[in-house]
């Protein structure tokens, strides 16, 4: 429990890598903000399960991370109920697949809104209230994406090399502060972000279902597996300690091998 008596906010944690974020915290005894869509009987659900793994606190915020003034609203809420933020884990994130000349303008602007501008538009809002307590640790979640590229992905291919860029730019700024910042860059994990990808990917590169999944999904891993959400929190939670007070500005690959190879 040495996240006792800190609090934390997780973008985009109501499923995959970010409720798992938001699981270990609560484990550690953190109070958490969980942030994103979906069912809201769910959405209770996971809320009420983190109140209870802790005893701490579990509150539930709707914003939208395309918003900016949702994002700072969002952030007010964690700072006014549990009296501070001491973690921030920027994570809401999606996905587009389609060739540079089909891709969809919308889907570039919302994929660079939901997972680049969001992770800026978040560190503006926590840092004052790290700075003022001396203690802070972000985290982004970028992706084997933020070093290496894929066909088809250029808009999340430029957001994540782009959240690896703040995130150093950032722990540059803060680094007198107490705050350390830090990104975290998953190979694939199965999540209903790829699963989604799957059909546009087949339709991409002429494929089916299962040479993706075998192809392209897992041929990028030399593990041949997908990595856990639970394998992406444990680094995070890691990163969160005093004992990792030295650890800013990195990009921590976590890719079965993926950018090595
Ligand atoms: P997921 O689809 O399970 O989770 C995405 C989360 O973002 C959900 O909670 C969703 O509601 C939320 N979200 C989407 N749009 C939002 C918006 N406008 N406002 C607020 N929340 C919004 O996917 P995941 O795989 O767990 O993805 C989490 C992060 O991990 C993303 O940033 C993704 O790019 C990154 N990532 C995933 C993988 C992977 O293989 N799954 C690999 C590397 C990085």
């Amino acid at each position: 429990m040495f996240l006792q008596g800190k609090s934390a906010i997780v973008t985009g944690s109501t499923s995959g890598i970010g409720l798992a974020y938001a699981k270990a915290l609560a484990t550690e005894g953190a109070n958490v903000l969980i942030n994103g869509f979906g069912d809201a009987d769910a959405i209770e659900q996971a809320r009420a399960e983190l109140e209870t793994a802790s005893g701490a606190r579990a509150l539930y915020d709707p914003a939208d991370m395309t918003r900016p003034d949702q994002i700072a609203a969002m952030v007010a809420h964690a700072e006014a109920e549990f009296g501070g933020v001491e973690i921030a884990i920027s994570n809401a994130g999606i996905q587009h697949v389609a060739p540079v000349e089909e891709f969809p303008v919308e889907k570039w602007d919302a994929i660079i809104a939901i997972n680049l501008s969001s992770t800026f538009h978040l560190m503006r809002a926590v840092v004052p209230g790290m700075k003022r307590r001396g203690w802070g640790r972000i985290l982004t979640t970028a992706s084997a994406h933020s070093l290496v590229a894929s066909p088809n992905k250029s808009a999340y291919v430029a957001a994540k090399h782009g959240i690896a860029g703040l995130t150093k730019t950032l722990a540059l700024e803060v680094a007198q502060h107490g705050i350390t910042v830090n990104c975290i860059s998953p190979g694939y994990v199965w999540t209903p972000l790829v699963e989604n990808q799957i059909p546009d990917t087949m339709q991409a590169r002429g494929l089916t279902r299962e040479q993706v999944m075998n192809d392209v999904l897992l041929a990028a891993q030399p593990t041949k597996q997908f990595v856990t959400p639970e394998q992406v929190a444990a680094l995070a939670l890691f990163l969160c300690r005093d004992e990792a007070a030295a650890v800013t500005g990195a990009n921590y690959s976590m890719d079965g091998g993926w950018t090595a190879a």
